[in-house]
């Protein structure tokens, strides 16, 4: 959400002995711009160029923020390009059609994640970043997307055996078994593409890092005086997931639980 909130990542990670897999979601409030901005575009706003520029800018001045002027930075921006430059033209597409499928709408909120995977695969010292799309996979069931846990297991086991110490992942988003169509987990789902890998890989352990502290008795924009609670058993916390408790997305403990 900030260059403070991104920079709070690095340190983080780089203050971990052992191999960590770092499951990013997209700059805040970008998943809901991507949407915005489609649905602009296939009304025929033109407004939608300029909701579109907002976030190219975002972006950019992310990346100018972070990552200090030289090769690192030349390399990125490369590739971010690349990204927004086929954004604009799927979102140009969208607007000159006027129609907006379920798969167009998937690759185009898919281009968060993907951006800011690259973003803070470059701001970490000796990050790797892999595409979750390559081991994430989803299967259609009565018109959505479920995560085929054999399949993603197996593949992700596979995808992370000669791990390097750092990987970065774009969270949220992953691709059909059948078709290899880019899907995702739903929205707020890139703490279950970090409880999947962490399930799969056995990890010591799964840290959620959000705005606000852990768990709270309620939602503290609400009842001033939540607090945070200090610890819960795996089905407390997917019962407060559950009935709405907005820190976590709902199918995040299932894969971890023990
Ligand atoms: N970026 C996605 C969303 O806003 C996924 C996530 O943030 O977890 O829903
Ligand atoms: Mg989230």
């Amino acid at each position: 959400g900030s260059v403070e909130s991104i920079t709070n990542v690095k340190k983080i990670v780089e203050a971990i002995d052992e191999p960590v897999v770092v499951v990013v979601s997209a700059l805040g409030g970008i998943t809901d711009k991507l949407i915005e901005t489609s649905r602009l575009a296939a009304a025929g706003d033109e407004k939608y160029s300029e909701e579109f520029n907002a976030m190219v800018e975002r972006h950019r001045a992310m990346v100018e923020a972070v990552i200090p002027a030289g090769e690192t930075r030349d390399a990125l921006n490369v590739r971010l390009e690349a990204l927004l430059g086929e954004l604009r033209s799927i979102y140009h597409g969208v607007y000159l059609i006027r129609d907006m499928t379920q798969k167009t709408a998937n690759v185009i909120v898919s281009y968060g994640e993907r951006m800011s995977s690259q973003i803070v695969s470059a701001l970490i010292d000796g990050a790797s970043c892999y595409d979750s799309r390559e081991f994430i996979k989803t299967v259609r069931k009565h018109n959505r997307n479920l995560v085929d846990f054999d399949v993603t297991l197996r593949l992700t086991l596979q995808t992370f055996a000669r791990m390097p110490k750092i990987v970065v992942v774009p969270g949220f988003i992953a691709s059909d078994i059948a078709d290899g169509e880019t899907t995702n987990l739903g929205r707020g789902g890139s703490d279950y593409t970090a409880a999947i890998i962490a399930a799969a890989l056995n990890a010591s352990a799964l840290e959620i890092w959000t705005d606000v502290d852990g768990f709270m008795t309620a939602d503290p924009r609400v009842i001033p005086n939540a607090y945070t609670i200090d610890e819960l058993s795996y089905n407390e916390a997917m019962e407060l997931c559950n009935f709405g408790a907005k820190v976590i997305y709902p199918p995040t403990i299932y894969p971890v639980r023990v």
